[in-house]
Parts: structure tokens; sequence; C-alpha cells
């Protein structure tokens, strides 16, 4: 009977491909079940271990999935990723829009004060010529 090789798998500590078999989850303080689902997500079935990185001494959980699952959580990933960067484009334009707004009302104000300065004048003038007039 051939002798079971240690599995290697990427370890999120070192970051590399190294020997890490499983431990038990129990060791790690988590409940030693190994069968789980969300209870929100029913369909989402997976199967958990604990791993100890004999590299890095690291432990951590790993879960098997169906391949059909991990897939469709690539796509529903670079989705999101997608809507965010579009989002992202959606505030940029948007302030600015807001700038171009706040330079155009700047401007109108600006034209609203001149008109004022105008019409003050002309109202002085007026008043001036009453008083000019009376005397
Ligand atoms: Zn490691």
């Amino acid at each position: 009977m051939p002798r079971a090789t240690k599995p290697k798998i990427w370890c999120p500590n070192c970051e590399k491909i190294t020997v890490c078999p499983t431990i038990s989850l129990s060791n790690i303080n988590h409940k030693p079940s190994q069968r789980w689902y969300f209870e929100s997500q029913e369909d989402i079935k997976f199967f958990k271990r604990a791993r100890l990185c004999e590299e890095c001494n690291n432990d951590f959980i790993t879960v098997e999935v169906s391949a059909q699952l991990l897939t469709e959580l690539a796509i529903l990933r670079k989705r999101t990723t997608e809507i965010f960067t579009d989002f992202d484009k959606l505030v940029k334009k948007s302030k600015s829009v807001k700038n171009s707004t706040n330079r155009t009302l700047a401007k109108i104000q600006e034209i609203v004060e001149q008109i004022n300065k105008i019409s003050n004048v002309w109202e002085e003038d007026w008043v001036e010529d009453m008083i000019k007039f009376d005397v």
C-alpha cells in the first residue's frame, strides 16, 4: 500500500505552497464538526479543515466546496469589482459637475453684484438729480 504524502497547499501566511497537514479543529478552538452550511444560504455547503503550515507554524482553516460554487464566487467577485469601479467613476464625475456648478454659481453671483452696483449708481444718480431738481 502506498504511503500517504503530506499535502502541499497555499499557506496564506507564507504566501507559498508548503506542507500543511490537517490538524484537529478543536486544536485551534473551533467546533470539531467539519460539515457546514450558511443558514441564510443553505445551498452553500462546505467541508472545513484546520491546517498547520510546517514552514511557518501558522494554523488556518480551509474549506472544500464544489468547483461550480467557487466559479460562481469568482464571477460574482469580478462583477462586484466592476460595479464599484463604475460607482467610483460616477462619484468622480459628480464631483466634477459639482465643481463646474460652483464655478458657474460664483460667476452668476459676480454678475449679480455688478448689476447691483450699477443699479445703486443709477439710484444714487437719480437721488442726486432729484435733490438738484428740488433746489
Ligand atoms: Zn506558512
